[in-house]
This record gives structure tokens, sequence and C-alpha cells, in this order.
């Protein structure tokens, strides 16, 4: 082989880099088991149909980024581009009735120019509730993801939130917006003349054109009865819930399926391509979408890859509590040592046997462990030595002290 870098857009997420990833999917288990969220696993590739039905033909994502492919039996695959029409595709296969909710996480895949925060392969948390039609769903979703990112310690998350209305309001809405756009084509770019015809509700989200689109009409100001007192109850459910929220009439997201509620979470200190860190929203017509029954539900996913952009190497914390030295002929003290810390619960990693002590403390100095226990001599009387790596200071103490003195 030529090279050895990973194929054009992916990464190899390795450490001490991926610390961070293992926080992240750490902070979102507890999270989502917190929330009540069971865990999901679905395959990583599913029926080509599923996406261009659940995600919509007119999105981005179907037209121009899925990786599709055909197998050894002549099926047309696609690698996942999102994790919502898989869960609900696998709702409607496990014969469940009634409320669903889950939560997953794992790698997602799109044909994108390649940058930083935008991968081919890329990961995602994501939670779905579903046969959920009440408002209290929508904002525990938000929710959820909000507290997530606060534990994780995110700086600057603001949660936009929009309405799109139900499919019954949409006819009506369209007919004014399409107007409204045709009055002004020559103002749009390119890429929002064309997408107007496709999808003219996704023509609000265009950053380009967004001074144009000021004072265009917006799904939030054209609700039916019935999505605007939903709209209201998710307001107020997240106000008593002591999550800020900022209302975005020109939020729409990037999959065809959303009705009602949509939510971005937004990092406002990251650079511009980035900011969007997660989003979701209602998707009461999906399951139909696919060829189920009617199921309603709500959901969000968000990006690892920008999270850990987001927060920007802050959760640097050492991956071991502490890593053991031996001296010549107490390896096997050592050793024992190790296992019994382990069992304990200590996080501690020790040399491969053989190697001189020197070596051994370069081997400690890299695993950037706060502590080192020497075994020597003093062992015989029940004694180590522990050195703080920061200082460089050093003490004996009793074998039996050292849980205590690591703080498990
Ligand atoms: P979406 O499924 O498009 O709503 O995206 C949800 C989140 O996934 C986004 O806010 C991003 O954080 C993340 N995401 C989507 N596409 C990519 C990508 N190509 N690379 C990295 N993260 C992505």
């Amino acid at each position: 082989m030529a090279s050895f870098a990973p194929p054009k857009g992916t990464d190899d997420i390795v450490p001490p880099a991926s610390a961070a990833w293992r926080a992240v999917l750490r902070e979102w288990d507890t999270w989502a088991e917190r929330f009540g969220f069971g865990l999901l696993m679905t395959p990583v590739f599913e029926a080509t149909e599923l996406f261009a039905r659940g995600v919509g033909e007119s999105s981005e994502v179907v037209r121009k980024q899925m990786y599709t492919f055909e197998d050894g039996g002549g099926r047309s695959i696609t690698l996942r581009p999102e994790g919502t029409a898989p869960t609900v595709r696998a709702y409607l296969a496990s014969g469940v009735q009634g409320a669903w909710k889950v939560a997953y996480s794992g790698p997602m895949f799109r044909y994108e120019r390649p940058q930083k925060g935008r991968r081919r392969q890329f990961y995602q948390v994501g939670a779905e509730h579903l046969d959920s039609e009440d408002p209290a769903a929508d904002a525990a979703i938000i929710e959820l993801g909000y507290r997530f990112l606060e534990a994780l310690g995110v700086p600057g998350v603001e949660v936009q939130l929009n309405s799109l209305g139900d499919p019954e309001d949409r006819p009506a809405y369209l007919t004014i917006l399409r107007t409204w756009l045709e009055e002004r084509r020559d103002e749009l770019c390119e890429d929002s003349r064309q997408t107007m015809e496709l999808n003219p509700m996704r023509v609000l989200d265009c950053k380009a054109c967004a001074p144009l689109l000021a004072d265009a009409p917006t799904p939030v100001a054209h609700l039916g009865e019935d999505a605007a007192s939903a709209y209201a109850a998710v307001k107020e459910l997240l106000t008593e819930a002591g999550v800020p929220f900022v209302e975005e009439p020109r939020l729409v997201r990037g999959l065809d399926y959303y009705t009602r509620t949509a939510f971005e979470y937004v990092a406002t200190e990251l650079d511009a391509a980035q900011t969007a860190l997660g989003g979701g929203g209602r998707y009461d017509g999906l399951a139909e979408a696919i060829g189920g029954r009617r199921v309603p539900g709500v959901g969000l996913a968000m990006g690892i890859d920008r999270i850990v952009l987001a927060m920007g190497g802050t959760q640097a914390t050492s991956p071991l509590d502490a890593f053991v030295v031996a001296t010549p002929g107490r390896d096997r003290h050592a050793r024992g040592l190790v296992s019994r810390l382990r069992l304990e619960g200590a996080r501690v990693d020790i040399a491969d046997r053989g190697r001189s002590v020197k070596a051994q403390f370069k081997a400690a100095d890299r695993s950037a462990a706060p502590v080192t226990l020497v075994v020597g001599d003093e062992w015989d009387q029940g004694e180590i030595t522990v050195r703080r790596m920061a200082d460089g200071t050093q003490e004996t103490i009793g074998i039996e002290e050292i849980t205590q003195w690591l703080e498990l």
C-alpha cells in the first residue's frame, strides 16, 4: 500500500484525541438512560428505498449524498445517511405497539465535500420517541439534548426552535411562499432557484439569500389551530423545564420528513461552517411515507465530530488514575498490584515486562497518569512509593492506603 491514510473525508479516531469521543459517548448513555430511552442498534446499511421514501427524494442527502451500491444479490443497498428512517423501520419490524423510546449512536455516511466538521463518515448520537403526539415528548427530547451538551461543558449552546405546521396547513402556506419567491426569482441565488422547484420551504434556510428572506412568509405565521396550540405547549414546557430557547422562524431542516416542531442546537462560539451541533423535530408522516401505519414521532440527532470540536479540548482529563513501575525482580508483585487495583475500579496500566526502570518511567510520562506507583524492595514491608508526576514529589505509603490515596 502506498498510503495508510483513511479514505478521503474519513478519519481514524485515535488516542489521545479519542478520549473526548469516549467522554461524549458515555455522557450520551448516561443522559439517554436518565430520560428513559432504551438502546437501539440497527444495521449500518439498509435498502435504498427506505431513505428515498423516508428522507425524501427532494432532500440534498438523497439527491446527492448517498453511498449506494448493488450487493451480491442484486439489491440496491445504501449506507445509512441518518438514523431516524431506520429507527421507524425497526419499530414497524419489531411488532411493538404503543410508545417506544430509543437512543442510538454510530457512524453515518454522506458523500459531502469534506472539510472540518463535515465528513463523509461521521458519527451521531440520537434519540427517538415513537407513537407519541404529546408536545411533552418534543420538549423532553429537546431537554435531553440540551442537558447532554450542558454536562459536556460545550460553551455557548443555543436552542433554536420553530414549528413547520401540519401537512394540512402546508399547501396553503406553500402557495403563499411560492408566489413570494417567484416575485423575487431574479434576486435568489442559483441554488435557491433550483431548491424552489423541489421544496420551496428549504429556500428559507439558504445562508446566501438570508438578507432577502428576512421578510419571507414563514410557516410559523401560517399554523393551523392544532399545530399552533402544540407549539405553544412545547414552548411552555421548555420554559418550565428551565431550557432556554430562541424562536427562529426561518429554521427548516435538511431532511424532508419534519412536521410541527423543528429545532437545532447551535454552538454560537464555533466558526460558521460547523455551528449546527445537532437538531431534530417531529415527523408524524414518516412511518406512512415508508409504507407503514401512522406512527407519530419526535427525535433528535447530534454530530459527535462537531461536539468534540465545540468542546475544544476542555475535557482533556487523564485516561489513567495511575501507572505502575516495577523495579528489577518486582514484576510479579507489580502485576499483582495492577490486577487488584483494576478490580477495585482504578484505571491502571503497566509497561511490557523486561523494560528498564528508566523506560518504564518514560512510558508513565507518556501515559499522562497523574501518579506513578513504584514497586520496590519496600514491598516486603507492605509499602510502595508513590510519585506525583506534576511536581515529581514522592512518598512511601502502606499498600492498603493506595485506593484511598488515588481517591477511588
Ligand atoms: P442532520 O441529520 O442533517 O439533521 O444532522 C444532524 C447533525 O449531524 C448535524 O447538526 C451535524 O452535527 C451532524 N452532521 C451531519 N452531517 C455531517 C457531516 N457530513 N459531517 C459531520 N457531522 C455531520
